[in-house]
């Protein structure tokens, strides 16, 4: 995200947000005192999200000036961390105390709450999203009050709340769930034929913890980057070619940006993301979009997107195919289903890149895919809100938790009908 508030964009740059006033409160009582006086406020996290869904008019708030918290209760098997730590900040000090999150996304970079309120998710068969993770949150109401939810003592409007687009509030913490520390090894196969990927999906997802299929749709093979974790069997599958060196996921990148690989084992925390952390992983030259779909589309999704991979593969830096265990968070976009996951790296060309997203919806909404909120899509906000069985319930929520809208903003207004 641009440092520079009068200009500041996302950090892709292709969103350059529209606030009146930034704010960087140093305490939670400055916050409270910030909400309570505006009319219309949100919170930006680490600004990596490709959609409007963190941008406003009125009040942006950053959180990365609370003091940060880190609170681990190992008799309870949870973290409680400041919402607006990056997961990096997290993850260091989770693991030097014997502790783990089941889960993380390609990189550690984003924030805890950001990457929550999307429905941000990692790969693995029996992994859920990230939000999947959430055992309680603290919220600020419009009046600047806090509001504690929790998984145990709300169970009727938890599930609305984490997954919930900055649009229920300012979330403060969160508590995590976490489990003992787990040593983890990841290698890269090489050069596996696109047809053994499609006609046996479920072998390859299957074929370690966190399983990724890199590929551009345009040749016939792929790059399958297996993370398995050393406590566990190794289903033993053996595609393609093993890489005998490091590799990078995206063409051209230096290798030395990746996690460790060649099947050497490290903490949980080195191997899950694709990304070091102390590396930025590329100067925001890209775009993103991404789509949920169920499991059992596979197949079909692979066809669909091989016949448009001529057009595609000029456009794209790489693709990724990822599986999300189903949830039951209203809006996350895996909810209800085991999900595969396709996800693009487009070249920063919005022009070019936008009619190959509506091809590429062409063919994937009919399959029953829902695209990732914070990623761009051809979609109307009223398109995206008919893919979410809960939308009305959640659109419910909003009006009991913030009757005047002042935490709304253009997208989620659109998604709500309430603009
Ligand atoms: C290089 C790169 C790699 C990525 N890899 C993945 C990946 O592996 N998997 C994946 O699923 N996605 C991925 N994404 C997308 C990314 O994870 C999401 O866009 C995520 O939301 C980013 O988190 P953020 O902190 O930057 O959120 P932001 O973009 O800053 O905000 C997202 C939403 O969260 C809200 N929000 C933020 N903080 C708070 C708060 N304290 N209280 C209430 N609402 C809040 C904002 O208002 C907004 O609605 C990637 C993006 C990039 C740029």
């Amino acid at each position: 995200m641009s440092r520079t508030l009068e200009t500041a964009t996302n950090w892709a740059g292709n969103i350059t947000f529209g606030a009146a006033r930034w704010h960087r409160p140093r305490s939670l009582d400055d916050l409270r005192r910030l909400v309570a006086g505006s009319d219309r406020i949100r919170a930006v996290g680490s600004g990596h999200s490709f959609s409007a869904v963190a941008d406003t008019r009125g009040d942006l708030v950053r959180l990365d000036g609370l003091p940060p918290a880190v609170e681990l209760d190992p008799a309870a098997s949870a973290v409680t961390v400041s919402a607006g730590l990056r997961y990096a900040d997290v993850i260091a000090p989770l693991e030097r105390a014997g502790h783990a999150l089941a889960n993380l996304a390609s990189l550690p970079h984003i924030s805890v709450a950001g990457s929550v309120a999307t429905g941000t998710h990692g790969s693995g068969d029996t992994l859920g999203c990230l939000a999947a993770s959430v055992r309680a949150l603290q919220l600020i109401g419009p009046e600047g009050d806090l509001t504690e939810l929790s998984r145990d003592t709300d169970p009727d409007v938890f599930p609305g709340a984490v997954v919930a687009l900055g649009a229920l509030g300012i979330v403060t913490r969160l508590t995590l769930d976490v489990e003992p520390s787990y040593e983890m090894a990841q290698r890269v196969h090489v050069a596996v034929p696109l047809d053994e990927v499609a006609a046996d999906f479920d072998t390859v997802s299957g074929a370690a913890h966190s399983v990724s299929v890199f590929t551009d749709w345009g040749g016939a093979s792929a790059e399958v980057w297996l993370k398995r974790r050393t406590d566990r069997p190794d289903p033993g599958w053996d595609g393609g070619r093993r890489a005998e060196r490091p590799m990078n996921p995206v063409p051209g990148m230096p290798p030395e940006f990746s996690t460790q690989q060649l099947d050497e084992p490290g903490p949980w925390c080195e191997r899950l993301p694709h990304f070091r952390p102390e590396l930025t992983p590329g100067a925001g030259e890209e775009l993103q979009s991404e789509y949920y779909l169920p499991r059992t589309a596979a197949p079909a999704a692979f066809a669909a997107l091989r016949s448009l991979g001529p057009r595609l593969a000029p456009a794209l830096h790489i693709a990724e195919v990822r599986t999300v265990r189903a949830d039951d968070l209203w809006l996350s976009p895996a909810r209800g289903r085991d999900s595969v996951t396709f996800h693009f790296t487009w070249v920063k060309d919005l022009d070019r890149v936008r009619p190959l997203i509506a091809a590429v919806e062409d063919v994937l909404l009919p399959l029953g895919a829902r695209p990732h909120w914070g990623k761009l899509t051809a979609l109307t906000p009223r398109e995206l809100a008919a893919l979410h069985e809960q939308l009305g319930a959640f659109a419910q929520l909003v009006r009991k938790y913030d009757p005047a809208g002042k935490f709304g903003n253009d997208f989620t207004d659109g998604l709500l009908g309430t603009g």
